[in-house]
């Protein structure tokens, strides 16, 4: 556990090792956060209260009280000594040993400067909060009992790296939750032309993130290969835009990829998306279940949010079967595609 806010990896190692030394705000992140069976669906405070660590909270973020005063003009812990931002960014970084940042419930490992870091790490902070407001009751779920821990790169060759390093398959994820770590990583740099930004991701992730760690794992690892898989990435998609003002959603080029690729009849009947495992959910895939999701959720739209979310948390248990859609969400496949497409005009 880190214990300064921010950390160079370029200074001497002296420097890391006394950083090294004395308490943090929260437990260390080598191993995923503990899942909670009881007690309220959001603590206050993962990993114990940081107040009475002898931390003070200074804009959302978790800084020692000793320091509190000197960041609030401006100035962040580097090892042994209090740095002006300006100054602490041009320190060399990586994107898992630079700037930590700890809200509430989530910790941020960052090389990205570090005011926009905090943004970051006060948007995921707010999505966690709002995933347990909005989906902790029908789905079961507790906010883990240790913080969650964020990877963001500031550049994709160094995401690129740590992809590599923690999946299995070569792939093109612009972001990717590693569940046996319990761990985010996203990137801030964009994936190119069509991809989303980096709060899209960090939210869609954080959601796959807060889903798996706030309940029992049970067979979750079952759901990658049985029906409805769709759920699981549909609620993630729904979720990158959780709380938005209309014309401000984070997944909207999402929305709007789907709409290009309606125009041209490149849609695929829902009954074979829901049969698709997760080797074989492609991009096309993604963009039709986002926009499949949010109508079906939306209460102007399908209304089925509460049948969605039955059907979801039969899904994670790895209990899917195919006829659950019908049975959850009250709909054959066909009759959902009929009212979907006639909202879309046709
Ligand atoms: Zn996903």
């Amino acid at each position: 556990m880190r214990t300064s806010l921010a950390l160079g990896a370029a200074l001497l190692s002296a420097l890391a090792a006394a950083c090294a030394t004395g308490g943090g705000p929260g437990p260390s992140t080598e191993r995923a956060p503990r899942r909670r069976s009881g007690g309220p669906r959001c603590l206050d405070f993962a990993g114990g209260d940081p107040g009475e660590k002898g931390w003070a909270k200074v804009d959302g973020l978790w800084v020692r009280e000793a320091d509190a005063d000197a960041f609030r003009k401006g100035l962040v812990r580097c090892g042994d000594d209090l740095v002006p931002l300006d100054d602490a960014d041009r320190i060399g970084k990586t994107p898992e040993d630079g700037y930590v940042l700890r809200t509430d419930h989530v910790l941020v490992r960052t090389d990205v400067a570090f005011r926009r870091a905090a943004d970051l790490a006060r948007t995921t902070e707010a999505h966690v909060v709002a995933l347990l407001d909005s989906l902790g009751g029908p789905l079961d779920l507790r906010s883990p009992a240790d913080p969650l821990p964020v990877v963001v790169a500031a550049h994709r060759r160094d995401f690129d790296a740590l992809l590599a390093r923690k999946v299995a398959e070569p792939s093109t994820w612009g972001a990717f939750y590693a569940a046996a770590e319990g761990t985010v990583y996203a990137c801030d740099e964009p994936l190119g032309a069509g991809g989303l930004p980096v709060v899209a991701d960090l939210r869609h992730e954080t959601t796959h993130a807060v889903l798996d760690l706030g309940r029992p794992a049970r067979q979750r690892d079952r759901m990658f290969d049985r029906p409805h898989f769709w759920a699981w990435e549909g609620i993630a998609m729904w979720a990158e835009s959780l709380r938005d003002p209309p014309g401000h959603e984070a997944g909207a080029e999402r929305l709007a990829r789907f709409r290009r690729r309606a125009a041209w009849g490149d849609v695929v009947p829902l009954e074979e998306v829901f049969a698709l495992p997760q080797r074989a959910f492609l991009g096309r895939h993604y963009d039709e279940t986002a926009a499949f999701t949010r109508w079906l959720l939306a209460p102007e739209g399908g209304g089925r949010r509460d049948g969605f979310l039955r059907l979801l948390s039969r899904v994670m248990d790895g209990d899917a079967e195919a006829g659950d859609f019908e049975r959850f969400v009250g709909w054959t496949p066909d009759e959902a595609e009929r009212r979907w497409k006639a909202s879309m005009g046709g």
